[in-house]
């Protein structure tokens, strides 16, 4: 087989448990998606996964709670100030616990994300999530995803009963958003402090973005030590300032998936590899985790995702099914069997 030999050190060292340096990191996201080389090393991380996380995959769901004019500004996304087309809306406090009660009646989902713009009233978030913590499943965590915080809201976060919090020092953050990358990561360093767990990911990928940058970034996870590590695309939204520069394919997404998966081997922390959006290319090349989504969508032009670019519980039950899990957690300790998945759509 006519197959470049540093990869072929690279992932045999991989199966070996040893994970690829940054360097060699830039070396595997260089090659094209369709190489021989990106299809073996989707294979490997495929493989890794399976045996680190005894072939059990993990399902999320998100609720976006609020649109506005966000000063974060970001060039890819629908809401950002000075480019979206939306005009501001908040759900209602009955409208997010609806929406809590559709995604954990079953009692499949590990952890569920309340998503906010950049700036937001932390107050009434803290209430919901009391609110929220009070009917969900006793399994079921809730997550935030929200702007930069300080320590005390943190803290403060932790106390109403938050287990986790989605932070990222995104690619190009400061130069595509009007965000301060130092802000991000300072942000990163409170919530590890505060021993919540830190969901991170290699985000949003472009075709512009150089094999250099996504391993920088990707390696933000790896040296913070990520609870998640993950890859998302920037998805094609008309409106954006970027939308212009394009998409990558799925495949190419699942190239970035596997490598994530691949240097992340040897993190302690990392327990579990995300692709977003849900696809079945990136649970076939490490990822084990996926996120259904309700509400506002960054990636979305359309006030509820849900129904569109947003996928629901069962759907994303059937992705991991079709992928091959046999299991997915619902906590640390206790899990599902997926056997029968394809049986037992739930309401
Ligand atoms: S990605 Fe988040 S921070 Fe950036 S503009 Fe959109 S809502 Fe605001």
């Amino acid at each position: 087989m006519n197959v470049d030999k540093r990869v072929l050190g690279i992932l045999e060292a991989a199966q070996e448990g040893v994970a690829p340096n940054r360097d060699e990191c830039v070396f595997l996201l260089q090659f094209p998606e369709t190489s021989l080389e990106a299809a073996l090393l989707r294979a490997v991380a495929d493989a890794s996964t399976r045996r680190r996380f005894n072939n059990s995959g993990i399902l999320f769901g998100q609720i976006g709670v609020d649109i506005a004019a966000c000063p974060g500004k970001c060039k890819f996304c629908a809401f950002g100030e000075g480019h979206t087309t939306f005009e501001p809306s908040v759900m209602s406090d009955e409208e997010i616990l609806h929406g809590v009660d559709d995604f954990t009646n079953t009692g499949e989902l590990y952890a569920l994300f309340l998503m906010t713009m950049h700036t937001f009233d932390f107050e009434r978030l803290t209430r919901i999530v009391q609110k929220a913590l009070e009917r969900i499943p006793r399994h079921t965590q809730l997550v935030v995803n929200i702007g930069d915080l300080d320590a005390a809201q943190v803290r403060d976060l932790k106390a109403a009963g938050v287990s986790g919090a989605y932070h990222v020092c995104r690619l190009r953050e400061g130069s595509d958003t009007a965000l301060d990358p130092e802000q991000r990561k300072a942000t990163i360093r409170i919530i590890k402090e505060a021993g919540l767990d830190w969901y991170y990911c290699c985000e949003p990928i472009g075709p512009e973005h150089s094999a250099e940058e996504l391993a920088d970034q990707i390696f933000i996870g790896v040296e913070y030590g990520c609870f998640q590590h993950a890859a998302m695309r920037r998805v094609y939204v008309p409106s954006t300032p970027l939308a212009p520069r394009g998409q990558i394919s799925e495949l190419r997404l699942a190239q970035v998936t596997a490598v994530v998966t691949l240097a992340t081997l040897t993190c302690p922390e990392t327990k579990t590899i995300a692709v977003h959006e849900p696809n079945l290319l990136g649970l076939t090349a490490g990822a084990n985790a996926i996120c259904a989504e309700s509400g506002a969508n960054p990636r979305d032009l359309e006030k509820e995702t849900l129904g569109r670019r947003g996928r629901d519980v069962n759907a994303c039950r059937m992705l991991l099914y079709e992928a091959g899990f046999e299991r997915f957690l619902i906590s640390p300790t206790e899990s599902i069997s997926l056997a029968d998945a394809y049986r037992c759509v739930r309401t």
